[in-house]
């Protein structure tokens, strides 16, 4: 028996997302099948979730060996693999505690959690004063604090009340300006991925950071999306600067199978949590560790970051290098990349349509970009047979 299932999704699934018509049903690496068995190129990576390929053999093979011993004890008992994997997730940031969550969303709770109570009990912040500054067309999630401070109307009309504390500037802004005793935190991500691979002007994080340092101001890096070598580096603040005081995780670091995010911070932030104020019934999950800890592995062992800057200035040339009068514009650090359309010519949403016709999956963000952000584990000669399909479509 066949079934229509667009149409059954579209009778029982909430209609909260609007998917290209492809009905997908097996992955491996960088390609995708629908139910048909085409293939598709993965030029998307589940929103930057699967760095390390799709069905990763390492990423498997950790989670097998893991459901041999053991799946949720919870935290009210120590585990043999969280503190292991904490350890391993801390070197490799630079940071000295972190906090085990689920979903990006959540982890960006915490941060703010986090960053009030770090106001009130260490800065002196007056209760229920506490700001933290956000920029313009900021993603950091789906839940009510986090729409309460989109910019996109999309995002948050009548999700209201909202509860404020948050003050929302322009991307790239010098934050000096928007400073008082009230602020207790800077809540950034170094590139905005949804709102369309956005890259700040050089040099404005290391900016940012020295305003945060001399206002005792916490910089707390959104870094969900480029974080896990999207940007070819492990990490994009690596670009300018040490290490902020917070940092957030998910997305790659589940190896593209699982939810997994982390908040991550200073010693003296993280300790305003104590027993009892902040929970989550599967953060921290042994299954979770067991994959965090192989995707880390990979990302070290198979030298993502350095694949994803190498191949990254190989596809942005590329694309730069087509004559086309619908590119308006190319940007973005690795694999991390995205090309402007101009929107008097075509939507965006039908270049991906065009594209998916191809054989590439890929998805517009909001009207007029196309992300390219492939698996990070591609090769020279698959994005080579993505560029001529992508001149084909966009000449
Ligand atoms: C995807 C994303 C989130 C939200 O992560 P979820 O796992 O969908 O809750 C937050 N911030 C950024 C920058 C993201 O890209």
């Amino acid at each position: 028996m066949t079934y229509d299932l667009i149409s059954l999704e579209k009778e029982y699934v909430a209609q909260n997302y609007s998917p290209l018509p492809i009905i997908l049903s097996k992955g491996d690496g960088v390609w995708l099948w629908d139910n048909k068995n085409n293939k598709y190129l993965d030029f998307m990576s589940a929103y930057s979730a699967v760095s390390c390929g799709h069905l990763n053999k390492r990423i498997k093979a950790a989670l097998y060996k893991q459901l041999e011993n053991i799946d949720i004890p919870s935290r009210a008992y120590y585990s043999d693999i969280l503190a292991i994997y904490a350890e391993k997730l801390c070197k490799l940031t630079g940071m000295n505690r972190m906090l085990p969550m689920n979903t990006g969303a959540e982890a960006v709770e915490t941060a703010i959690k986090a960053a009030r109570k770090w106001g009130y009990e260490k800065k002196g912040i007056k209760k229920n004063k506490a700001v933290i500054i956000v920029f313009e067309n900021n993603f950091h999630g789906r839940t009510t604090t986090i729409c309460g401070f989109s910019s996109e109307n999309l995002y948050k009309e009548n999700f209201g009340p909202f509860d404020g504390g948050f003050k929302i500037i322009p991307y790239g802004s010098d934050i000096e300006p928007y400073i008082d005793d009230n602020v207790c935190a800077v809540l950034v991500e170094p590139i905005q991925g949804e709102a369309g691979i956005i890259t700040p002007p050089n040099g404005w994080i290391r900016k940012i950071q020295k305003s945060c340092k001399d206002n005792n101001i916490l910089l707390m890096l959104d870094e969900i999306q480029t974080g896990m070598g999207r940007t070819g580096k492990d990490f994009c603040f690596q670009y300018e600067i040490d290490k902020p005081d917070c940092l957030i995780l998910g997305k790659a670091l589940g190896g593209g199978i699982y939810p997994v995010s982390a908040f991550l911070a200073r010693k003296d932030v993280m300790d305003v949590f104590t027993a009892g104020t902040h929970g989550s019934t599967f953060g921290g999950n042994p299954i979770a560790c067991a994959i965090a800890i192989e995707s880390i592995n990979i990302l070290k062992d198979e030298k993502l970051s350095e694949k994803s800057l190498e191949n990254g200035e190989y596809l942005k040339n590329k694309l730069l290098s087509i004559k086309s009068n619908i590119i308006r514009q190319v940007r973005g650090k690795g694999l991390f990349i995205g090309v402007e359309i101009d929107k008097n010519k075509v939507s965006a949403r039908t270049i991906c349509e065009n594209l998916m016709a191809e054989g590439i999956l890929s998805k517009e963000t909001h009207e007029t970009v196309i992300r390219f952000a492939p698996p990070l584990i591609i090769s020279k000669e698959e994005i080579d047979w993505a560029v001529e399909r992508i001149e084909k479509v966009i000449i």
